[in-house]
């Protein structure tokens, strides 16, 4: 890979708790290039998430980063604070969320929010600013561009408001989009449209792209590599061809064992016996080996790590023929 966009490594995040300290997210290493989608998939829990609010510096107290490092285009982010923090957001990190209410301020036009980002971050006038809002509102969709600029928010549908978050992540040009469940609050009709918007988008500028979502399927069509998840460790990190077709580790095989489209061809989906375990009771080795069809002593007490260079956190990853892989 070319110098990655973003690299997270061994990143670290520990919330303290009365009861002792909780690890929502333990030594997550991976890397985005220019131009890539990572899709980064797990269950609620698994730390996704976390992982994704603390490259943006938006953990919530008291969860804070505890070991590893952020790097964005080669420079250290995760010790950033305040207004240096602040101005790093919106300008080189984008970033589009499950409800587009959260990210669109109710009391200020479209225009207004579109045009105030562009100022902040870019040299250019008013005059520029505006002109390069409809452009912007035209590029995601939105009929009529020049006439909604002056419409607020709650005047859109859901659809059309994530549309506008998209405009308003891409328009200062950063060189990341997180992009947190993006599409899980929108009707099912609309979801294909605004990935493959964001799909396209991302690519045109060669920006690179965390897309963080429970949902295989979003992954399958959308992203270039996979790293997915499971109680805050990274289980499996590869291309996402590979990953769906020919999975090397347990967790990940359960997965796509339960998942409609890559089940394909299977007569029934499976489900992986048990549960995620919770912070609070944390299996010692493999956070995975409770429920591990393949689970030995060794797993029991010792969590191998990924390594550089293979997919799967495993001792005894699953190995496939060459036509399960072709
Ligand atoms: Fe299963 Fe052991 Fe691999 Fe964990 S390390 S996924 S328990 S085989």
């Amino acid at each position: 890979m070319s110098d990655p966009v973003l690299s997270i490594r061994d990143l670290t995040v520990e919330i303290p708790t009365r009861g002792g300290l909780l690890r929502p997210v333990d030594q997550v290493s991976y890397d985005i290039a220019k131009g890539e989608i990572l899709g980064v998939v797990g269950e609620s829990g698994a730390g996704k998430s976390m992982a994704g609010n603390a490259v943006i510096g938006l953990l919530n107290r008291p969860a804070k980063i505890t070991g590893g490092e952020i790097w964005l285009n080669g420079t250290r982010i995760d010790k950033l604070q305040g207004e240096n923090m602040r101005r790093l957001r919106g300008k080189d990190i984008g970033m589009v969320f499950q409800d587009p209410l959260t990210s669109l301020n109710p009391l200020l036009t479209i225009g207004d929010q579109l045009t105030e980002t562009m100022l902040q971050h870019l040299s250019i006038t008013q005059t520029e600013a505006r002109k390069r809002a409809i452009a912007a509102l035209e590029e995601v969709g939105i009929p009529a561009a020049s006439e909604r600029l002056d419409s607020y928010p709650h005047e859109f549908s859901g659809g059309m408001r994530q549309r506008v978050v998209i405009a308003l992540a891409l328009c200062a040009e950063p060189s990341l989009i997180i992009a947190d469940e993006p599409t899980t609050a929108l009707d099912v009709s609309v979801q294909a449209q605004i990935i493959a918007l964001l799909k396209r988008l991302c690519r045109d500028r060669g920006t690179a792209v965390m897309l963080i979502t429970h949902d295989m399927g979003v992954i399958a069509e959308t992203a270039d590599r996979v790293a997915v998840m499971y109680a805050g460790r990274l289980a499996e990190l590869g291309p996402v061809r590979e990953v769906i077709t020919a999975p090397e580790h347990p967790y990940t095989d359960g997965l796509m064992g339960s998942t409609p489209l890559a089940s394909k061809g299977l007569k029934r989906l499976r489900q992986i016996p048990g549960s995620m375990p919770r912070l609070t009771a944390m299996p010692t080795g493999c956070a995975f080996h409770p429920r591990c069809p393949k689970a030995q002593d060794i797993c029991r007490h010792d969590p191998r790590p990924r390594r550089d260079g293979g997919r799967a956190a495993c001792h005894f990853p699953i190995t496939h023929s060459a036509e399960e892989t072709a």
